[in-house]
C-alpha cells in the first residue's frame, strides 16, 4: 500500500531531471526532505503548485564558491538562492575555513565586516554552519594556502618533514570532519612557493579517503598548458580525481590555448583519470588586487605570472573597504587621478593587508569561453565574491546567464546539458549524495524557473541584481525562494562527504 499523501506536488513541469536526459512533462512529489515520486503524481498535498509552462530542476550546484564567512554572516545568502543555488562548495582556490587563527590572520579579507565567533578545526567550521542554519547546503574544501600558513606562516621555502607531516595531519582532520576534498590557489601566497611533490603527497590523503583535488592553477596565461599538466600529474602521481577551476586562458597572448588545455583534459580521461573543470560565463575575472600585485600583472613580467599582463584599463576596482571612493573605477582612471604609475596607484589602492582590495580583471576572449563551456567535461561555478562594493555580477547571475543566455539566446548547449552542468554532474564529481537529480528519495533540493525569461540582470556598474526568471527554490523540502521572493527559511544543512 502506498501513502498517497504528500508535504507538496508540483504539477504540469517541464522536467529536467539533472541526468542531462531529454525534458518530460510531468509531476514532482515531496514528502518531507525527500522526493517522494517523480512522473505522474496521484493524491493530495498540503500544498500545490501549478508549474504549467516552467521548468523543473535539481537545485544548482555552485562547486566554486568563496561564501565559506557568507553562508555564517549572511546566512540567508539570497544572492545564491534567487539564482537557484541550493547547495555550494566552498574552500576554493586553497582559502579553506580552517585553522581559523591562520584564516583570521592572513584570509580575513573574505569576512568582509562579519564579525563572527571562531571555531575549532574543519569540523567546528561544519558546526559553525549547522549553527548559523543558512539557507542552502554546504559543502567544503580544505585549502591548501590556509594550511600551509598555519603550519609555516608565509614562508616561501620548501616544508620540511615534520611541516609536511603537520600539513598532512590537518588535511586528515578535514577529510575526517567532511570535506569534499582538497583545494590549491597556486597563484597566491604562499602556495605559490610550494612544489608540486608536496602537494602531490598532501593529494594521496585525499585519494585514500575518496576526496577530490581542485585546483586555481600555478598560471592561467602563457604557461597554461604546463599548469593543466601539472594539475593532471597531481592526479596521477597521487591517485585523487581532479578539478581544474574556473578554466580559462588569460590574456591576450594566451586567448585559443583552451583548445590544447581541454586537449590535454582529454588525454588525461582517456587514460583513466578523473579531469573535469569548473568555468564561470563571463569574459571578466576577479581576484585579490595584491594578487594581481604579486604576478607581476602591469608588467612585462606579467606574461610569465600566473595572472597574465593586464592593461590598467581592463582592472577595474570592485571592493576597496578602506577607499570606497576607488570602487567602480579602473587603475587606469586611479593612476591619472592619484599621478602615479598603474603599479603604484595599485599598492596604494591595496595599502591595507587587512582590507584587501578586489579587482576585476577584462583578460579573457568570449570564443574561449564558449569553447571551454561547450566541453562537455565543464561544469558550471560562480567563483562570485561575496563582498561589498560593486562585486563581480557572477556573484549574482552566473547560473541564469548561463541557462538564459548561452543555453537559450545563443543555444551552445541545451537547456538540458546546461541543467546537467550545474546539477548532476557537479554532485557526482563532489560526492554529493542524493543530490542533484530528481528521482524519488533523492533530497528535494529544486529550482522552477521560466526557460523562455530566465537571464540574469547585472551589470558591473549595477552587479547586485537578482536575474529574471526563478519563480521556486526549495531546500531539503522547504521553500526558500517562493513566487521569486526569498522566504527568510533557512533549511541549509553542512553536507559531509559520503
Ligand atoms: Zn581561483
Amino acid at each position: 500500500m502506498t501513502d498517497n499523501r504528500f508535504d507538496l506536488v508540483i504539477r504540469g513541469a517541464r522536467i529536467f531531471d539533472g541526468t542531462g536526459a531529454a525534458p518530460f512533462a510531468g509531476d514532482l512529489a515531496v514528502r518531507g526532505d525527500r522526493i517522494a515520486a517523480v512522473g505522474e503524481v496521484d493524491g493530495a498535498a498540503a500544498f500545490e503548485i501549478d508549474a504549467r509552462g516552467l521548468a523543473l530542476a535539481p537545485g544548482f550546484i555552485d562547486v566554486h564558491s568563496h561564501d565559506d564567512f557568507a553562508v555564517l554572516s549572511t546566512p540567508a545568502m539570497d544572492f545564491k538562492l534567487m539564482q537557484g543555488v541550493t547547495t555550494e562548495v566552498v574552500g576554493n582556490c586553497g582559502m579553506g575555513a580552517a585553522p581559523y587563527p591562520a584564516v583570521r590572520e592572513h584570509f580575513g579579507v573574505f569576512f568582509g565586516d562579519a564579525t563572527v565567533p571562531g571555531w575549532e578545526g574543519y569540523r567546528g567550521y561544519l558546526e559553525a554552519v549547522e549553527r548559523a542554519r543558512p539557507s542552502l547546503n554546504v559543502a567544503m574544501l580544505v585549502g591548501h594556502n590556509t594550511i600551509r600558513t598555519a603550519v609555516m606562516g608565509m614562508q616561501r621555502r620548501a616544508p620540511t618533514q615534520d611541516e609536511q607531516r603537520a600539513m598532512r595531519e590537518l588535511v586528515r582532520e578535514g577529510l575526517e570532519a567532511g570535506a569534499v576534498g582538497l583545494s590549491t590557489g597556486l597563484i597566491y601566497e604562499p602556495g605559490r612557493h610550494c612544489a608540486t611533490e608536496e602537494v602531490i603527497e598532501l593529494a594521496r590523503g585525499v585519494a585514500e579517503a575518496g576526496g577530490l583535488y581542485a585546483t586555481h592553477m600555478r598560471n592561467e596565461a602563457s604557461h597554461l598548458l604546463d599548469a593543466v599538466r601539472e594539475a593532471i600529474r597531481i592526479g596521477r602521481e597521487s591517485g585523487a580525481r581532479v578539478q581544474i577551476s574556473h578554466h580559462k586562458a588569460a590574456g591576450k597572448k594566451s586567448w585559443g590555448r583552451v583548445r590544447e588545455s581541454l586537449k590535454l583534459i582529454e588525454e588525461a580521461r582517456a587514460e583513466g583519470l578523473d579531469v573535469t573543470a569548473d568555468q564561470y560565463p563571463y569574459t571578466s575575472g576577479s581576484t585579490m588586487l595584491a594578487a594581481v600585485l604579486h604576478n607581476n600583472a602591469f608588467n612585462a613580467e606579467g606574461d610569465r605570472g600566473g595572472i597574465a599582463q593586464v592593461e590598467p584599463e581592463r582592472v577595474l576596482i570592485a571592493s576597496a573597504p578602506l577607499h570606497p571612493e576607488y570602487e567602480g573605477h579602473t587603475i587606469a582612471e586611479l593612476a591619472v587621478t592619484l599621478g602615479l604609475s598603474p603599479e603604484d596607484a595599485a599598492r596604494k589602492v591595496d595599502s591595507d593587508e587587512r582590507h584587501r582590495a578586489i579587482a576585476i580583471l577584462d583578460m579573457m576572449d568570449e570564443g574561449d569561453v564558449q569553447t571551454v563551456m561547450r566541453h562537455p567535461t565543464t561544469m558550471i561555478g560562480s567563483d562570485g565574491i561575496p563582498l561589498g562594493g560593486k562585486p563581480h555580477p557572477r556573484l549574482y547571475g552566473t547560473f541564469a546567464r548561463v541557462l538564459g543566455h548561452y543555453a537559450r539566446e545563443l543555444g551552445l548547449l541545451t537547456m538540458e546539458d546546461a541543467v546537467h552542468r550545474m546539477t548532476g554532474m557537479p554532485a557526482q564529481k563532489f560526492g554529493l549524495a542524493d543530490r542533484g537529480v530528481l528521482r524519488a528519495d533523492a533530497y528535494a533540493d529544486l529550482v522552477i524557473f521560466n526557460p523562455a525569461t530566465i537571464i540574469d540582470t547585472g551589470t558591473f556598474s549595477e552587479p547586485k541584481r537578482y536575474p529574471d526568471g526563478i519563480a521556486h527554490v526549495f531546500v531539503n523540502g522547504v521553500a526558500v525562494v517562493a513566487n521569486g521572493r526569498h522566504t527568510n527559511a533557512r533549511p541549509g544543512r553542512p553536507l559531509r562527504r559520503g
